[in-house]
């Protein structure tokens, strides 16, 4: 059966998604050899030819809530092999961006992230947070002393918890409210386009398609059966795994220190201390090669909320590991400083990753799971 829309076109939208990188929208005229070259789309109703049509004719609701626009990992295969010029994978990546922002709430914070303007308020809300909780509980004390360097001494651990234990449950609630209207949208649109057998949306089946698609996740397939972008991969396997390891180091040190009053700094041969040496090298590596891959792909779109990522996450990554370099080193005024720092990207990076690029990592993930479940045909391996 043919699908039905009333086709409402939003002029605002499709003048979002060029402004976020999907310029080359208009060019499109529907050959479709997109779809044929995409390495991962599904036989049934493939992308992402339907969504540039969409894009151009504006059609919003149709792809803020679809799972295609989420299946797809922006190899850029379909963009060199566009005879048009258009760059599908640059505009279904700018409807992700949008998709994000649309179902992050408040709004604002999203617009405020996406906006350059608002970098330094985004970078002062941090200084402001930190030097006024720590003044007031006097858990911040600028004259550490002592021979020994101990950040905690500076920036007590119980301060740094008062600030991202709330942070990480606002985090959770953020994307909790996001995801209930997001895989209410994606199976609505399923249902209405024929992408899935499945009437009802049952969550013990979801969550059985969310165990399906991990193993794909972990070892990232579905990148690898890209061509054009296939150097990406490695890069955002290193800064994935990196984020992992940095996780699980992070909740055994605060079980140490809230069961067993263990502060650090912890010895070097500690194989916990190990693993957050090896994710915090992996993370700045990663990083600089995504960074370095950006740079050499002139035919590619990067629009600011991508280097906004990039360059946070290479920051995240560099200012702890120097903070550390230099803490072994005994430079105790410039190891204070660059952990000061360190806890500025930290913060921005929890903050706002509901509203930024990051957020992908979940709406993908959720996305892969849903069609799985749904039977889209995206075949998990
Ligand atoms: S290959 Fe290019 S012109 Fe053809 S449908 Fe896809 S985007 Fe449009
Ligand atoms: S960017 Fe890659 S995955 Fe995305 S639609 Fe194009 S070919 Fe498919």
């Amino acid at each position: 059966m043919a699908d039905r829309y009333l086709v409402e076109p939003n002029v605002e939208f499709i003048k979002d998604v060029i402004g976020l990188g999907g310029d080359t929208l208009k060019k499109c005229f529907q050959c479709a050899t997109c779809s044929v070259v995409c390495p991962i789309a599904p036989e049934n109703k493939p992308f992402p030819r339907k969504e540039m049509i969409a894009a151009s004719w504006g059609l919003k609701d149709k792809l803020v809530g679809s799972m295609d626009i989420w299946l797809c990992h922006n190899c850029g295969d379909c963009s060199t092999m566009c005879p048009r010029g258009a760059a599908p994978g640059d505009v279904l990546g700018a409807i992700r961006s949008y998709a994000i922002s649309e179902y992050a709430r408040p709004k604002f914070i999203g617009k405020a992230v996406n906006d350059p303007k608002k970098l330094p308020l985004l970078l002062g809300l941090p200084v402001v947070v930190f030097l006024v909780l720590g003044l007031i509980t006097g858990l911040l004390d600028f004259t550490p002393g002592g021979d020994e360097i101990v950040h905690s001494h500076f920036f007590s651990s119980w301060l740094v918890d008062m600030i991202f234990i709330p942070l990480t449950a606002w985090v959770v609630v953020v994307f909790g409210i996001g995801l209930k209207r997001f895989v209410n949208d994606i199976h609505e649109n399923a249902v209405l386009e024929g992408k899935t057998d499945k009437k009802k949306l049952e969550i013990g089946g979801f969550m059985r398609g969310l165990f399906t698609v991990l193993p794909t996740i972990l070892k990232h397939n579905k990148f690898s059966e890209c061509i054009e972008n296939k150097d990406r991969n490695t890069a955002h396997l290193m800064v994935f795994y990196s984020f992992i390891g940095l996780f699980i180091v992070t909740n055994i040190f605060f079980v140490v220190l809230y069961a067993f009053q263990t502060h650090g700094p912890y010895s070097q041969l500690n194989p916990v201390k190990w693993l957050a040496n090896v994710s915090g090298i992996a993370l700045v590596i990663g990083s600089a090669l995504m960074i370095k891959n950006r740079i050499g792909k002139t035919d590619q779109v990067s629009s600011y909320k991508d280097w906004y990522l990039l360059w946070l996450v290479f920051g995240l990554g560099a200012s702890g590991m120097l903070t550390e370099m230099t803490r072994l080193a005994g430079i105790a005024g410039l190891s204070y400083a660059l952990y000061f720092i360190h806890l500025i990207f930290v913060f921005n990076l929890f903050m706002f990753v509901p509203f930024s690029k990051l957020a992908h990592l979940v709406y993908r993930t959720v996305a892969m799971a849903y069609a799985e479940y749904g039977n889209r045909g995206f075949i998990m391996k």
